[in-house]
């Protein structure tokens, strides 16, 4: 069936809302119930039961964000990282090797270099930004090419096309990271990505008030992962599924005023003296950003930077303002910072941390929808 709802805006609201309706309901009800009267299903995976990712608040959110990413399918599950190691361990096993972007999300980073070994997975680090180098790390045995969208936290943009074509072309599946873009901003499966994976934690909730997960792109490979899911048992309980999909309705409003907000941001901490260095795909200055202008539709929340007086002036920033709440997570409705040398990356090698430009004094920002005026007047305060 050609889909009814077009615009993203459209798609946030209404796609994937259960037809016909429960009892009439206008939101799809919490299903808050383990097991199903067997029905005519046959097979393990068709038994309905909340750990096999087929009850109906599960299914309206995964129709969703499948309808969202133009997409062919999507699961969700119960964490971020539910999604990455379960999608890592749909297509690797022992004698495996993987291709992996070298500037990562942390956990995904210590999932990798920590326990792929006990797996038998190899790996290599590869330079998302330069694909000529991509060829000399392959291997008979390479099943998995890995990126993220926008690199955590110094916001790398790697060469998402090229990554499609060099995995298609070695039979690889190509999977990337897409937390950071969201929907609204960047549709991994347009650009002949496999599979588009999500922390939706971050901004498909946005609320900052549930931890859960999704994996999204070709129907034959997420119903392999689907399978593997059952039997790894990373599934979405029925009420988190109820605020995701609640949370989703507003995925679009709330993208575009992050992306506004965070352009202000970045151009005005550009232009403050106290600032050595601002990293912003959607600024001129950044490395990658006419590729980011050709990839998305909007350059996303999240903005990383260095301030002139180092460690010290970060620290004093964070104590000074007030808007910003000195925090980890990111992609909520409230703006928040950290310094992810001794957060998100401080379990980290320094040697691993200095390759890849994340210094002591780095902060990272994630942009909420509060008033730019205010934050704009919050910041040069903290930062005078
Ligand atoms: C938060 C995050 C994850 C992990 O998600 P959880 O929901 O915390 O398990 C993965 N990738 C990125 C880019 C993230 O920001």
């Amino acid at each position: 069936m050609p889909e009814f709802f077009k615009s993203l805006d459209t798609k946030s609201v209404r796609a994937g809302e259960p037809s016909p309706r429960v009892g009439g309901a206008i939101v799809t009800p919490i299903f808050q119930t383990a097991m199903f009267e067997r029905g005519d299903e046959t097979g393990y995976d068709a038994i309905p039961y909340i750990r096999l990712n087929n009850t109906p608040n599960q299914i309206a959110v995964a129709a969703k964000l499948r309808s969202l990413e133009n997409a062919e399918a999507a699961v969700v599950t119960a964490s971020g990282m539910a999604a990455i190691s379960t999608a890592l361990l749909t297509f690797l096993s022992a004698g495996d090797h993987l291709l992996v972007q070298d500037c990562l999300y942390g956990g995904t980073h210590y999932l990798v270099t920590d326990d792929f070994a006990a797996f038998g997975i190899e790996f290599d680090f590869v330079d998302g930004t330069d694909p000529g180098s991509w060829a000399d790390k392959l291997r008979d045995n390479t099943k998995v090419m890995y990126l993220e969208t926008m690199s955590n936290p110094v916001l790398r943009v790697p060469d998402v096309k090229a990554a499609a074509e060099f995995a298609r072309s070695n039979g690889l599946v190509s999977m990337i990271d897409n937390t950071f873009a969201s929907p609204i901003n960047f549709r991994p499966c347009e650009v002949g990505i496999d599979l588009s994976l999500h922390s939706a934690t971050k901004y498909l909730n946005g609320h900052s008030d549930i931890v859960a997960g999704a994996c999204v792109g070709k129907a034959d490979l997420i119903d392999k992962i689907t399978h593997r899911l059952n039997h790894l048992g990373g599934s979405l309980d029925p009420h988190a599924a109820f605020l995701l999909e609640r949370g989703m309705k507003t995925l679009a409003l709330r993208v575009d005023r992050q992306n506004s907000n965070a352009l202000f941001l970045a151009r005005t901490l550009e232009r403050n003296p106290a600032v050595a260095s601002v990293s912003y795909p959607g600024l001129e200055s950044h490395p990658r950003y006419d590729l980011a202008r050709d990839l998305f539709d909007g350059f996303g929340g999240m903005i990383s930077f260095e301030l002139v007086g180092g460690v010290e002036a970060a620290e004093r920033f964070m104590e000074r303002a007030r808007l910003p709440i000195n925090t980890v997570s990111l992609g909520g409705v409230e703006t928040v910072v950290t310094r992810p040398a001794i957060t998100t990356h401080s379990a980290m090698d320094r040697e691993d941390r200095d390759r890849l430009g994340i210094s002591d004094g780095l902060l990272r920002l994630s942009t909420g929808i509060e008033s730019i005026e205010e934050l704009i007047e919050d910041f040069k305060q903290a930062l005078n």
